[in-house]
Protein backbone atom coordinates (compact mmCIF):
# COMPACT_ATOMS: atom_id res chain seq x y z
CA UNK A 1 0.00 0.00 0.00
CA UNK A 2 1.21 3.18 -0.93
CA UNK A 3 2.67 5.49 2.06
CA UNK A 4 1.71 9.32 1.61
CA UNK A 5 2.85 11.73 3.81
CA UNK A 6 1.88 14.02 6.03
CA UNK A 7 3.64 15.46 9.55
CA UNK A 8 1.87 14.63 13.03
CA UNK A 9 3.59 16.85 15.24
CA UNK A 10 4.38 15.82 19.13
CA UNK A 11 5.61 17.88 21.65
CA UNK A 12 7.53 16.82 25.14
CA UNK A 13 6.40 19.06 28.05
CA UNK A 14 8.36 20.13 30.93
CA UNK A 15 8.09 17.35 33.56
CA UNK A 16 6.64 18.35 37.22
CA UNK A 17 9.25 19.60 39.29
CA UNK A 18 8.28 17.50 42.14
CA UNK A 19 10.46 14.47 41.78
CA UNK A 20 7.74 12.43 43.90
CA UNK A 21 4.81 13.17 41.62
CA UNK A 22 6.86 11.47 38.64
CA UNK A 23 8.06 8.43 40.70
CA UNK A 24 4.28 7.94 42.38
CA UNK A 25 2.40 6.67 38.94
CA UNK A 26 3.55 2.87 39.13
CA UNK A 27 0.14 0.84 40.05
CA UNK A 28 -1.62 3.68 37.62
CA UNK A 29 0.92 3.12 35.05
CA UNK A 30 -0.53 2.89 31.32
CA UNK A 31 -0.03 2.23 27.47
CA UNK A 32 -1.81 5.09 25.68
CA UNK A 33 -2.98 4.26 21.99
CA UNK A 34 -4.01 7.31 19.83
CA UNK A 35 -4.56 7.12 16.25
CA UNK A 36 -5.75 10.09 13.91
CA UNK A 37 -6.66 8.75 10.31
CA UNK A 38 -3.80 5.95 9.48
CA UNK A 39 -1.34 7.70 11.87
CA UNK A 40 -0.62 5.81 14.98
CA UNK A 41 1.04 5.64 18.28
CA UNK A 42 1.58 4.24 21.56
CA UNK A 43 2.50 6.62 24.72
CA UNK A 44 4.01 4.35 27.55
CA UNK A 45 4.09 5.34 30.76
CA UNK A 46 6.10 3.46 33.82
CA UNK A 47 6.18 -0.33 32.46
CA UNK A 48 7.44 -3.40 33.20
CA UNK A 49 8.22 -6.05 30.84
CA UNK A 50 9.15 -8.85 33.54
CA UNK A 51 5.93 -10.00 35.31
CA UNK A 52 5.62 -8.16 38.45
CA UNK A 53 3.97 -10.18 41.54
CA UNK A 54 1.39 -7.54 41.52
CA UNK A 55 0.63 -6.04 37.90
CA UNK A 56 0.64 -8.62 34.77
CA UNK A 57 3.45 -7.87 32.22
CA UNK A 58 2.44 -5.32 30.26
CA UNK A 59 0.44 -6.50 27.90
CA UNK A 60 0.02 -4.30 24.16
CA UNK A 61 -0.98 -5.64 21.10
CA UNK A 62 0.88 -5.53 17.73
CA UNK A 63 0.16 -2.79 15.97
CA UNK A 64 1.24 -0.68 13.10
CA UNK A 65 2.49 1.91 14.59
CA UNK A 66 4.53 5.45 13.49
CA UNK A 67 5.77 6.19 17.04
CA UNK A 68 6.39 4.75 20.29
CA UNK A 69 7.14 7.38 23.02
CA UNK A 70 9.09 5.47 25.59
CA UNK A 71 10.45 6.19 28.93
CA UNK A 72 14.01 5.51 29.54
CA UNK A 73 14.65 6.24 32.93
CA UNK A 74 16.71 3.08 33.18
CA UNK A 75 17.94 3.18 29.62
CA UNK A 76 21.88 1.71 30.17
CA UNK A 77 21.10 -0.60 32.87
CA UNK A 78 20.30 -4.32 32.44
CA UNK A 79 18.79 -5.81 35.46
CA UNK A 80 20.21 -8.83 36.58
CA UNK A 81 17.54 -11.48 36.44
CA UNK A 82 14.58 -10.79 38.91
CA UNK A 83 15.05 -14.39 41.05
CA UNK A 84 18.51 -13.28 41.44
CA UNK A 85 18.02 -9.88 43.02
CA UNK A 86 15.38 -10.91 45.10
CA UNK A 87 17.18 -13.83 46.36
CA UNK A 88 20.44 -11.71 47.29
CA UNK A 89 17.84 -9.02 48.50
CA UNK A 90 16.57 -11.39 50.64
CA UNK A 91 19.82 -12.10 52.13
CA UNK A 92 20.67 -8.99 52.78
CA UNK A 93 17.52 -8.27 55.30
CA UNK A 94 18.10 -11.41 56.92
CA UNK A 95 21.88 -11.64 57.61
CA UNK A 96 20.99 -7.87 58.98
CA UNK A 97 17.55 -8.61 61.09
CA UNK A 98 19.45 -11.59 62.18
CA UNK A 99 22.53 -9.78 63.92
CA UNK A 100 20.21 -7.91 65.39
CA UNK A 101 20.15 -4.81 62.91
CA UNK A 102 17.23 -2.27 61.28
CA UNK A 103 16.57 -2.57 57.53
CA UNK A 104 15.05 0.92 56.12
CA UNK A 105 13.60 0.84 52.68
CA UNK A 106 12.64 4.55 51.68
CA UNK A 107 10.05 3.99 49.32
CA UNK A 108 7.24 6.14 47.13
CA UNK A 109 3.70 5.24 48.52
CA UNK A 110 2.30 3.00 45.56
CA UNK A 111 3.69 -0.02 43.38
CA UNK A 112 7.15 -1.45 44.50
CA UNK A 113 6.61 -1.01 48.63
CA UNK A 114 3.22 -3.83 48.35
CA UNK A 115 5.43 -5.94 46.06
CA UNK A 116 8.63 -6.30 48.03
CA UNK A 117 6.16 -6.04 51.29
CA UNK A 118 5.02 -9.18 49.42
CA UNK A 119 8.52 -11.07 48.84
CA UNK A 120 9.14 -10.37 52.60
CA UNK A 121 6.23 -11.39 53.81
CA UNK A 122 6.33 -14.54 51.89
CA UNK A 123 9.87 -15.33 53.19
CA UNK A 124 9.20 -14.42 56.60
CA UNK A 125 6.59 -17.43 56.48
CA UNK A 126 8.79 -19.74 54.71
CA UNK A 127 11.74 -18.66 57.26
CA UNK A 128 9.40 -18.46 60.24
CA UNK A 129 10.40 -15.38 61.37
CA UNK A 130 9.04 -13.06 63.46
CA UNK A 131 11.17 -9.78 63.48
CA UNK A 132 8.18 -6.94 62.72
CA UNK A 133 7.71 -5.35 59.55
CA UNK A 134 6.54 -2.22 59.61
CA UNK A 135 5.32 0.49 56.93
CA UNK A 136 4.97 4.33 57.44
CA UNK A 137 1.28 5.32 58.33
CA UNK A 138 0.98 6.88 55.12
CA UNK A 139 2.07 3.56 52.60
CA UNK A 140 -0.07 1.82 54.83
CA UNK A 141 -3.22 3.58 54.27
CA UNK A 142 -3.61 5.09 50.74
CA UNK A 143 -2.10 1.96 49.03
CA UNK A 144 -4.22 -0.86 50.06
CA UNK A 145 -7.02 1.30 49.65
CA UNK A 146 -5.69 1.72 45.95
CA UNK A 147 -4.76 -2.62 45.72
CA UNK A 148 -8.15 -3.82 47.21
CA UNK A 149 -9.97 -1.56 45.04
CA UNK A 150 -8.12 -2.57 41.99
CA UNK A 151 -7.85 -6.13 42.38
CA UNK A 152 -9.26 -6.97 39.29
CA UNK A 153 -6.41 -5.49 37.09
CA UNK A 154 -3.54 -7.34 39.15
CA UNK A 155 -1.79 -10.21 37.85
CA UNK A 156 -3.40 -13.93 37.55
CA UNK A 157 -1.56 -14.73 40.47
CA UNK A 158 -2.88 -12.61 42.91
CA UNK A 159 -6.17 -13.33 41.89
CA UNK A 160 -6.18 -16.92 42.08
CA UNK A 161 -4.80 -16.82 45.76
CA UNK A 162 -7.01 -13.66 46.28
CA UNK A 163 -10.27 -15.89 47.55
CA UNK A 164 -8.54 -17.36 50.22
CA UNK A 165 -6.03 -14.88 51.24
CA UNK A 166 -6.14 -11.26 50.10
CA UNK A 167 -1.85 -10.82 49.11
CA UNK A 168 -2.13 -7.29 50.47
CA UNK A 169 -3.10 -8.30 53.64
CA UNK A 170 0.44 -8.96 55.17
CA UNK A 171 0.46 -11.31 58.03
CA UNK A 172 3.32 -10.38 59.43
CA UNK A 173 3.29 -6.67 58.53
CA UNK A 174 2.21 -3.53 60.82
CA UNK A 175 1.97 -0.10 61.13
CA UNK A 176 5.04 1.89 62.78
CA UNK A 177 5.00 5.02 64.63
CA UNK A 178 7.43 7.46 65.16
CA UNK A 179 8.28 6.54 68.67
CA UNK A 180 9.64 3.12 67.82
CA UNK A 181 12.43 4.45 65.61
CA UNK A 182 14.80 3.76 68.83
CA UNK A 183 13.43 1.28 70.23
CA UNK A 184 15.74 -1.77 70.67
CA UNK A 185 15.78 -4.97 68.38
CA UNK A 186 15.68 -5.71 65.03
CA UNK A 187 12.83 -4.36 62.50
CA UNK A 188 12.04 -3.75 58.90
CA UNK A 189 11.03 -0.57 58.12
CA UNK A 190 9.28 0.84 54.86
CA UNK A 191 9.12 5.17 54.65
CA UNK A 192 8.23 7.48 52.80
CA UNK A 193 9.73 9.11 50.66
CA UNK A 194 11.59 7.20 48.36
CA UNK A 195 15.52 8.31 47.36
CA UNK A 196 15.75 10.01 50.47
CA UNK A 197 14.67 13.34 49.64
CA UNK A 198 13.09 14.19 52.99
CA UNK A 199 10.63 13.73 55.46
CA UNK A 200 10.62 10.52 57.21
CA UNK A 201 12.21 8.69 55.86
CA UNK A 202 15.34 11.05 55.86
CA UNK A 203 14.54 11.77 59.79
CA UNK A 204 14.78 7.49 60.04
CA UNK A 205 18.11 7.67 57.83
CA UNK A 206 19.69 10.04 60.05
CA UNK A 207 19.40 7.40 63.41
CA UNK A 208 19.64 4.49 61.80
CA UNK A 209 22.92 5.37 59.34
CA UNK A 210 25.51 5.48 61.71
CA UNK A 211 25.12 1.98 63.09
CA UNK A 212 27.07 -0.74 61.39
CA UNK A 213 24.65 -3.27 62.22
CA UNK A 214 21.50 -1.40 60.03
CA UNK A 215 21.08 -1.80 56.73
CA UNK A 216 19.22 0.90 53.95
CA UNK A 217 18.15 -0.73 51.10
CA UNK A 218 17.42 1.73 48.18
CA UNK A 219 14.39 -0.37 45.95
CA UNK A 220 15.89 0.91 42.29
CA UNK A 221 16.36 4.60 40.88
CA UNK A 222 17.68 7.62 42.42
CA UNK A 223 17.41 11.04 40.89
CA UNK A 224 20.77 12.63 40.99
CA UNK A 225 21.73 14.92 43.31
CA UNK A 226 19.38 12.76 46.59
CA UNK A 227 20.55 11.33 49.41
CA UNK A 228 19.74 8.21 47.93
CA UNK A 229 21.51 8.82 44.77
CA UNK A 230 24.78 9.67 47.02
CA UNK A 231 24.33 6.34 49.34
CA UNK A 232 24.24 4.46 45.51
CA UNK A 233 27.74 5.41 44.94
CA UNK A 234 29.27 5.59 48.65
CA UNK A 235 31.71 3.23 49.97
CA UNK A 236 30.98 2.79 53.73
CA UNK A 237 32.15 4.18 56.16
CA UNK A 238 31.74 7.81 54.40
CA UNK A 239 30.36 11.19 55.41
CA UNK A 240 27.02 12.23 53.58
CA UNK A 241 26.20 15.60 53.53
CA UNK A 242 22.19 15.16 53.78
CA UNK A 243 21.48 19.28 53.55
CA UNK A 244 23.77 22.45 54.77
CA UNK A 245 24.02 22.06 58.31
CA UNK A 246 24.07 18.16 58.52
CA UNK A 247 26.46 15.44 57.52
CA UNK A 248 25.47 11.88 58.71
CA UNK A 249 28.43 9.12 59.44
CA UNK A 250 27.54 6.20 57.91
CA UNK A 251 28.64 3.43 58.96
CA UNK A 252 25.52 1.10 57.79
CA UNK A 253 25.06 -1.14 55.31
CA UNK A 254 23.69 -0.23 51.53
CA UNK A 255 21.95 -2.63 49.51
CA UNK A 256 21.23 -1.50 46.09
CA UNK A 257 17.56 -3.12 45.18
CA UNK A 258 16.80 -3.27 41.45
CA UNK A 259 13.36 -3.35 41.55
CA UNK A 260 11.98 -0.10 40.14
CA UNK A 261 8.73 -0.42 38.03
CA UNK A 262 10.69 1.61 36.05
CA UNK A 263 11.26 0.08 32.80
CA UNK A 264 15.33 -1.44 31.86
CA UNK A 265 17.37 -1.47 28.73
CA UNK A 266 16.39 -4.35 27.75
CA UNK A 267 12.91 -4.15 28.84
CA UNK A 268 12.54 -0.54 26.42
CA UNK A 269 14.19 -2.95 23.89
CA UNK A 270 12.23 -5.81 23.95
CA UNK A 271 8.88 -3.39 23.58
CA UNK A 272 10.51 -1.40 20.78
CA UNK A 273 11.52 -4.78 18.54
CA UNK A 274 7.72 -6.24 19.81
CA UNK A 275 5.80 -2.91 18.63
CA UNK A 276 7.99 -2.31 15.45
CA UNK A 277 6.94 1.09 15.05
CA UNK A 278 8.64 3.14 12.42
CA UNK A 279 10.04 5.98 15.26
CA UNK A 280 10.88 6.01 18.88
CA UNK A 281 10.75 9.14 21.14
CA UNK A 282 12.69 8.46 24.09
CA UNK A 283 11.26 11.00 27.12
CA UNK A 284 12.22 10.88 31.16
CA UNK A 285 15.55 9.82 30.99
CA UNK A 286 19.06 11.43 31.84
CA UNK A 287 20.62 12.65 28.37
CA UNK A 288 23.48 10.93 28.00
CA UNK A 289 21.40 7.34 29.22
CA UNK A 290 19.40 8.23 26.00
CA UNK A 291 21.64 9.14 23.52
CA UNK A 292 23.45 5.62 24.23
CA UNK A 293 19.69 4.20 23.83
CA UNK A 294 19.24 6.35 20.81
CA UNK A 295 22.50 4.66 19.45
CA UNK A 296 21.26 1.15 20.46
CA UNK A 297 17.54 1.03 19.15
CA UNK A 298 18.79 2.86 15.85
CA UNK A 299 21.64 -0.06 15.45
CA UNK A 300 20.16 -3.17 16.92
CA UNK A 301 16.38 -2.69 15.29
CA UNK A 302 17.10 0.26 12.37
CA UNK A 303 14.60 2.01 14.06
CA UNK A 304 14.41 6.11 13.99
CA UNK A 305 14.81 6.90 17.24
CA UNK A 306 14.77 10.59 19.09
CA UNK A 307 15.43 11.97 22.70
CA UNK A 308 14.12 15.69 22.86
CA UNK A 309 14.50 18.31 25.19
CA UNK A 310 11.33 19.62 26.66
CA UNK A 311 9.67 21.78 24.74
CA UNK A 312 11.15 20.61 21.69
CA UNK A 313 9.42 19.36 18.42
CA UNK A 314 9.65 16.63 16.87
CA UNK A 315 8.42 16.26 13.44
CA UNK A 316 7.28 12.78 12.44
CA UNK A 317 6.14 11.33 9.46
CA UNK A 318 2.75 9.52 9.22
CA UNK A 319 1.24 6.99 7.58
CA UNK A 320 -1.86 6.95 5.51
CA UNK A 321 -3.91 3.82 3.89
CA UNK A 322 -5.34 4.54 0.50
CA UNK A 323 -8.17 2.51 -0.76
CA UNK A 324 -7.51 1.94 -4.56
CA UNK A 325 -9.46 0.83 -7.17
CA UNK A 326 -7.13 -1.65 -9.83
CA UNK A 327 -7.85 -1.19 -13.40
CA UNK A 328 -8.10 -4.66 -15.07
CA UNK A 329 -4.53 -4.71 -16.87
CA UNK A 330 -2.58 -3.89 -14.01
CA UNK A 331 -4.64 -6.68 -12.76
CA UNK A 332 -3.52 -8.71 -15.71
CA UNK A 333 0.14 -7.72 -15.36
CA UNK A 334 0.66 -8.82 -11.98
CA UNK A 335 -1.43 -12.47 -12.21
CA UNK A 336 1.71 -13.95 -14.02
CA UNK A 337 4.22 -15.28 -12.29
CA UNK A 338 7.83 -14.70 -11.99
CA UNK A 339 9.59 -17.80 -10.72
CA UNK A 340 12.83 -17.46 -9.47
CA UNK A 341 14.99 -21.38 -9.39
CA UNK A 342 17.03 -21.01 -6.10
CA UNK A 343 19.74 -24.31 -6.18
CA UNK A 344 20.54 -24.92 -2.87
CA UNK A 345 23.33 -27.42 -2.47
CA UNK A 346 23.52 -29.62 0.58
CA UNK A 347 26.35 -31.79 1.70
CA UNK A 348 25.43 -34.88 3.88
CA UNK A 349 27.66 -35.62 6.76
CA UNK A 350 27.79 -39.60 5.98
CA UNK A 351 28.96 -39.33 2.44
CA UNK A 352 30.40 -36.30 0.63
CA UNK A 353 28.19 -36.11 -2.26
CA UNK A 354 26.78 -32.95 -2.59
CA UNK A 355 23.04 -33.51 -2.60
CA UNK A 356 21.08 -30.87 -4.81
CA UNK A 357 17.45 -29.03 -4.80
CA UNK A 358 16.14 -26.50 -6.14
CA UNK A 359 13.63 -24.59 -3.98
CA UNK A 360 10.87 -22.07 -6.55
CA UNK A 361 10.07 -18.97 -5.00
CA UNK A 362 7.21 -16.53 -7.29
CA UNK A 363 9.05 -13.64 -7.01
CA UNK A 364 6.48 -10.72 -8.59
CA UNK A 365 6.56 -6.95 -8.83
CA UNK A 366 3.89 -5.43 -10.22
CA UNK A 367 4.22 -2.35 -11.66
CA UNK A 368 1.49 0.75 -12.18
CA UNK A 369 1.20 4.21 -11.25
CA UNK A 370 -1.72 5.72 -8.40
CA UNK A 371 -3.57 8.06 -10.25
CA UNK A 372 -4.89 10.30 -6.99
CA UNK A 373 -7.97 11.62 -8.07
CA UNK A 374 -11.49 11.32 -6.50
CA UNK A 375 -11.42 7.76 -6.79
CA UNK A 376 -8.03 6.59 -6.66
CA UNK A 377 -6.36 3.94 -9.31
CA UNK A 378 -4.05 2.15 -10.16
CA UNK A 379 -3.25 1.63 -13.83
CA UNK A 380 -0.60 -0.32 -15.67
CA UNK A 381 1.93 2.28 -17.53
CA UNK A 382 0.15 1.77 -20.86
CA UNK A 383 -3.10 3.09 -19.46
CA UNK A 384 -1.72 6.24 -17.90
CA UNK A 385 -1.98 8.69 -20.56
CA UNK A 386 -5.62 7.52 -21.56
CA UNK A 387 -6.50 7.59 -18.03
CA UNK A 388 -5.19 11.19 -17.98
CA UNK A 389 -6.55 12.44 -20.78
CA UNK A 390 -3.91 13.26 -22.07
CA UNK A 391 -1.98 13.24 -25.23
CA UNK A 392 0.99 11.41 -25.72
CA UNK A 393 3.98 13.68 -26.35
CA UNK A 394 6.51 10.96 -28.71
CA UNK A 395 10.54 12.43 -29.22
CA UNK A 396 11.09 12.04 -32.68
CA UNK A 397 14.85 12.17 -34.12
CA UNK A 398 15.22 13.40 -37.45
CA UNK A 399 18.26 13.80 -39.90
CA UNK A 400 17.79 14.65 -43.58
CA UNK A 401 20.49 12.52 -45.32
CA UNK A 402 22.40 13.00 -48.84
CA UNK A 403 22.32 10.25 -51.19
CA UNK A 404 24.62 9.96 -54.58
CA UNK A 405 22.96 9.33 -57.03
CA UNK A 406 24.66 7.61 -60.34
CA UNK A 407 25.32 10.12 -63.69
CA UNK A 408 23.00 7.69 -65.60
CA UNK A 409 20.18 8.72 -63.50
CA UNK A 410 21.23 12.21 -65.00
CA UNK A 411 20.37 11.18 -68.40
CA UNK A 412 16.96 9.84 -67.09
CA UNK A 413 15.73 12.83 -65.23
CA UNK A 414 15.87 16.14 -66.51
CA UNK A 415 18.38 18.17 -64.19
CA UNK A 416 16.68 21.61 -63.38
CA UNK A 417 19.82 23.72 -64.31
CA UNK A 418 23.75 23.34 -64.28
CA UNK A 419 25.34 21.87 -61.69
CA UNK A 420 21.70 20.37 -59.94
CA UNK A 421 20.72 17.17 -59.06
CA UNK A 422 18.40 15.42 -61.59
CA UNK A 423 15.06 15.70 -60.32
CA UNK A 424 13.47 11.73 -60.15
CA UNK A 425 10.05 11.69 -59.22
CA UNK A 426 9.53 10.96 -55.51
CA UNK A 427 7.84 7.54 -56.29
CA UNK A 428 11.57 6.32 -58.03
CA UNK A 429 13.67 7.51 -55.69
CA UNK A 430 11.61 5.38 -53.15
CA UNK A 431 11.81 2.95 -55.33
CA UNK A 432 15.48 2.88 -55.90
CA UNK A 433 15.72 3.28 -52.29
CA UNK A 434 13.70 0.28 -51.34
CA UNK A 435 15.69 -2.43 -53.67
CA UNK A 436 19.19 -0.99 -52.22
CA UNK A 437 17.75 -1.72 -48.67
CA UNK A 438 16.34 -4.60 -49.00
CA UNK A 439 19.61 -6.24 -49.59
CA UNK A 440 20.88 -4.71 -46.26
CA UNK A 441 18.62 -5.45 -43.91
CA UNK A 442 16.95 -8.68 -44.81
CA UNK A 443 15.76 -9.84 -41.51
CA UNK A 444 13.66 -6.65 -40.62
CA UNK A 445 10.34 -5.90 -43.00
CA UNK A 446 10.59 -2.69 -44.51
CA UNK A 447 7.49 -1.28 -45.80
CA UNK A 448 7.19 0.27 -48.90
CA UNK A 449 4.08 2.75 -49.46
CA UNK A 450 5.07 4.39 -52.20
CA UNK A 451 6.03 8.21 -50.94
CA UNK A 452 8.24 6.88 -48.39
CA UNK A 453 10.03 3.48 -46.40
CA UNK A 454 9.44 2.41 -42.91
CA UNK A 455 11.52 -0.10 -41.03
CA UNK A 456 9.78 -0.04 -37.20
CA UNK A 457 10.17 3.72 -36.20
CA UNK A 458 12.23 4.48 -38.78
CA UNK A 459 10.85 6.69 -41.69
CA UNK A 460 12.50 7.64 -44.61
CA UNK A 461 11.49 10.02 -47.50
CA UNK A 462 12.94 12.06 -50.15
CA UNK A 463 13.52 15.68 -49.53
CA UNK A 464 13.13 18.48 -51.74
CA UNK A 465 13.16 21.27 -49.93
CA UNK A 466 16.09 23.26 -50.28
CA UNK A 467 16.58 24.40 -47.03
CA UNK A 468 15.87 21.55 -44.80
CA UNK A 469 15.93 21.92 -40.96
CA UNK A 470 17.66 18.72 -40.28
CA UNK A 471 20.18 19.09 -43.02
CA UNK A 472 23.60 19.30 -41.54
CA UNK A 473 26.36 18.83 -43.93
CA UNK A 474 26.31 17.31 -47.78
CA UNK A 475 28.45 14.53 -49.36
CA UNK A 476 31.30 15.99 -50.39
CA UNK A 477 32.07 12.94 -52.45
CA UNK A 478 29.14 13.85 -54.99
CA UNK A 479 27.99 17.46 -54.04
CA UNK A 480 26.40 17.88 -57.48
CA UNK A 481 24.52 14.46 -57.61
CA UNK A 482 23.11 13.97 -54.21
CA UNK A 483 19.55 13.46 -53.46
CA UNK A 484 18.49 14.07 -49.96
CA UNK A 485 16.69 11.72 -47.83
CA UNK A 486 14.75 12.92 -44.90
CA UNK A 487 14.43 10.05 -41.90
CA UNK A 488 12.70 10.54 -38.69
CA UNK A 489 12.40 7.96 -35.81
CA UNK A 490 11.82 7.49 -32.46
CA UNK A 491 14.70 7.26 -29.16
CA UNK A 492 14.06 3.09 -29.28
CA UNK A 493 15.01 2.29 -32.94
CA UNK A 494 18.48 5.02 -32.66
CA UNK A 495 20.75 2.19 -33.14
CA UNK A 496 18.94 0.82 -36.44
CA UNK A 497 18.24 4.68 -37.74
CA UNK A 498 22.14 4.95 -37.30
CA UNK A 499 22.77 1.57 -39.39
CA UNK A 500 20.18 2.52 -42.28
CA UNK A 501 21.80 6.16 -42.65
CA UNK A 502 25.77 4.98 -42.60
CA UNK A 503 24.22 2.47 -45.60
CA UNK A 504 22.46 5.42 -46.97
CA UNK A 505 25.50 7.86 -46.93
CA UNK A 506 28.00 4.89 -48.59
CA UNK A 507 25.03 4.16 -51.55
CA UNK A 508 24.86 5.52 -54.93
CA UNK A 509 21.77 5.03 -56.26
CA UNK A 510 21.36 3.74 -59.91
CA UNK A 511 18.63 2.30 -62.16
CA UNK A 512 18.46 -1.06 -62.58
ZN1 LIG B 1 15.02 17.02 -45.29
Amino acid sequence: MPHVGGDLMWKTFEQPANVKEKHERVLGAAMFYAKVGDAAMVYTGDYNMTADRHLGAAQIDRLQLDLVITESTYATTTRDSKYVREREFLKAVHNCVASGGKVLIPAFALGRAQEICMLLDDYWERMNLNVPIYLSAGLTIQANIYYKVFINWTSQKVKSTSTTRNAFDFKNVRSFDRSMINASGPCVLFATPGMLTGGFSLEVFKQWAPCEQNLIALPGYCVAGTVGRKLMSAKTPAVINVDKNTQIDVRCQIHRLSFSAHTDDKGIMDLVRFLSPKHVILVHGEKTNMAKLKEKIESDLGILCFYPANNESVPIPSTLYIKADVSKSFLKSSLSPNFKFLKTISRADADERAKSSVQVYDDRVAEGALIMQKNPKFVHQNELMVSLGAENHEVLVAYCCPVCVSDELKDVAPSPGENMPPVLDKHSLVHLLYTKLSNDFQDVTIQNDGDHLQIKSFTVSPCLKEMCPHRIQVNPDCTSNAVNFCCTWSMEDEKLAWGVISIMKDLELKTG
